[in-house]
């Protein structure tokens, strides 16, 4: 019980006020709900589903998810039915990032226009479906260019549709656990999104002595930027074109995500395509969560000028990952 309690606790403390904080406390209960799903845990179900009464309102994206899975887990479970928080209008929570955002910006997007990249032929390929033995199976492929990874992550499938779902990557009793909602994706797109970016998420979960710290508020901002940092190394570093390709697709979508990009993007670096190409982009659900849709861009470059040592990163990860940084050149960039 003691363990519910902290991992609630964990989801409702995130460094954020007003509406923010209450959409992202929403979409940690959201996915509570999901580890609880996962882990057949009705005492989570149940406490979870408590803490939403804390939460008034949020921004009608989040309160739509937590409620089709609080509807979920109250089925699943048998508990009494509970009013979610009421949903409200999308309002962008702030138009202007901090200055070390918006330098953190311009360092990726000159990165991405350092290297050109092809057309992608990914939507030729067969797609595959991300079942939990595929993932598993791509996540041990991958492994190689990962740091301090660790090899046979578990991964479960929960027949749930993908978008109800954020980062279905979970501390629990027995390891990370990783959630395979059934959704077709191309090769590189399973090498990029799961096999790179969950796998590092899975790897620090394993290596981590208080991993549940890391799903959550300040820990995740953390965890986003390390995968993240890994994302940028291997767009640099990768001779798979295909890979290069999603990848650079992914970071421009993050810088996409800033508050105030088509604003401030195109002054700060008027020729650049990346940065173009970002200002053309726009994504809702990260309108509202500024903080958080910072942390996927300054956090890589904020770490690394760390070595991306820190209280929350175990020691051999952190090496490991800053060797790499180092390795294609990016020390002192
Ligand atoms: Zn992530």
């Amino acid at each position: 019980m003691r363990r519910v309690a902290e991992l609630v606790g964990l989801a409702m403390d995130v460094p954020a006020r007003g509406v923010e904080r209450r959409d992202w406390q929403a979409r940690g209960l959201a996915e509570l709900l999901l580890q609880s799903l996962v882990t057949d845990d009705d005492q989570l179900a149940n406490s979870a589903i408590r803490a939403t009464r804390a939460i008034h309102s949020a921004t009608w994206r989040f309160t739509e998810r937590l409620d089709a899975l609080r509807t979920l887990a109250e089925t699943a479970f048998d508990l009494p039915t509970l009013r979610g928080p009421t949903p409200g209008p999308d309002r962008p929570r702030a138009q202007v990032a901090s200055p070390t955002v918006r330098a953190a910006a311009v360092r990726l997007a000159r990165i991405l226009d350092g290297r050109s990249v092809g057309a992608s032929v990914a939507a030729r390929e067969s797609r595959v479906v991300t079942t939990a033995t595929a993932l598993r199976t791509e996540l041990n492929r991958v492994s190689p260019v990962r740091p301090a990874a660790v090899a046979d992550h578990t991964c479960v499938n929960l027949w749930v549709p993908p978008g109800l779902t954020w980062s279905g990557w979970f501390a629990t009793d027995d390891g990370p656990v990783f959630t395979a909602t059934p959704r077709l994706v191309g090769r590189p797109q399973l090498a990029v999104w799961f096999g790179l970016h969950v796998g590092t998420h899975l790897d620090l979960l394993s290596r981590s002595p208080n991993p549940a710290g890391l799903q959550f508020g300040r820990g995740l901002l953390i965890a986003e930027g390390l995968a993240t940092a890994l994302e940028i190394i291997r767009f640099a570093a990768s001779a798979e074109s295909d890979e290069v390709s999603v990848l650079q697709a992914g970071l421009i979508e993050r810088l996409a995500r800033l508050p105030g990009i088509a604003t401030w993007g195109p002054v700060a670096m008027p020729e650049s395509e990346s940065m173009a190409e970002a200002v053309a982009l726009s994504n809702p659900e990260f309108s509202t969560l500024p903080t958080l849709a910072g942390a996927y861009v300054a956090g890589p470059f904020v770490l690394a000028g760390r070595r991306f040592r820190c209280r929350t990163v175990p020691d051999q990860l952190a090496e490991e990952l800053f060797e790499l940084w180092r390795s294609v050149g990016f020390v002192g960039y």
